[in-house]
């Protein structure tokens, strides 16, 4: 697919019905919100077995209503979620039993349980968790709630994945937590896709690393698609996030808006106060 600004349904392109193009997961058409406002207009998108899906968008774009309405903990005002080749409305929990794993930006483990029981109250156990993460090992007897914040996220990201889930969401991984762990559960991540054909949507602002993983990215800007490419379409993204801010197409390799990695003031900072 070439780098282009997309219409409403141009991401979700399976012919008269779900499961489009070999989608495992379908979005198609979403609007979603709080109380009469409809954060989220018209978003559509598939996940194909073996990708990474990066949608990037500053602060309030509706990356997190999408993901909340994609898997019904926010109720759909309209569009259709087809899960496996088929419309549903199924909870979470049941879509979470058939092989979609979620992992919030906050670490979601339980405190006052140990990291092994965490780990057995998932889908794979403690053994898949720790093949993917040794690091966890040491960490097992411990009470998840006395885990570093970077600790606490590679154990939730263990038990998402230690279920081989066929597709997996996650929300602002990097949110809060140090480059090093970031790159950590990225790499693993991108390994999972490839190794198994784990389908991933990866909500980052930070699209520069979003982008070290990523095949394809979606660009949201006040609640629509404005824009996707593909990951080497770096130069079309950052003119994306330009035309998004009304400033026209980039004029060189300079930072845009939610360009950085969040290790300085500048694009991050730009990014946080907010394009929409
Ligand atoms: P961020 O990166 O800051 O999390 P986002 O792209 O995930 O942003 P959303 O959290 O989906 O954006 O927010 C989309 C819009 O919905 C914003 O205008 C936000 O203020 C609004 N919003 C989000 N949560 C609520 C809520 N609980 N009640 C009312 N409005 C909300």
């Amino acid at each position: 697919m070439r780098s282009e600004k997309v219409g409403r349904s141009e991401l979700a392109a399976g012919p008269g019905g779900g499961a489009g193009a070999g989608f495992v997961l379908e979005v198609r058409d979403l609007r979603a919100g709080y109380g009469d406002l409809a954060a989220v207009r018209g978003v559509s998108f598939g996940l194909v077995p073996g990708e990474v899906l990066a949608f990037l968008g500053a602060n309030g774009a509706g990356k997190t209503t999408t993901l909340m309405a994609t898997v019904g903990v926010l109720p759909r005002m309209s569009g259709t979620v087809w899960w496996q080749g088929r419309a549903t409305r199924a909870p979470l929990h049941r879509l979470a039993r058939s092989g979609l794993a979620f992992v919030p930006g906050a670490p979601s483990v339980i405190s006052g349980l140990s990291a092994r029981d965490n780990l057995k109250l998932g889908p794979g156990g403690v053994d898949g968790a720790v093949d993917r993460f040794p690091e966890l090992k040491p960490l097992l007897d411990r009470p998840a709630g006395l885990l570093s914040g970077g600790e606490q996220q590679i154990l939730s990201m263990g038990r998402a994945l230690a279920g081989s889930p066929r597709v997996l969401l996650v929300d602002e991984l990097s949110l809060g937590l140090a480059p090093l762990v970031v790159e950590r559960l990225l790499a693993a991540i991108r390994a999972a896709a490839d190794e198994s054909g784990l389908a991933v949507l990866l909500i980052e602002q930070q699209a520069r690393r979003a982008l070290t993983v990523a095949d394809r990215w979606c660009l949201l800007h006040m609640g629509a698609i404005t824009h996707s490419g593909l990951a080497g379409e770096r130069e079309a993204l950052e003119e994306a996030y330009r035309a998004n801010l009304g400033g026209g197409p980039a004029e060189g390799p300079a930072e845009g808006p939610g360009w950085g990695d969040g290790d300085g003031a500048g694009s991050a900072g730009l990014a946080r106060n907010g394009a929409s």
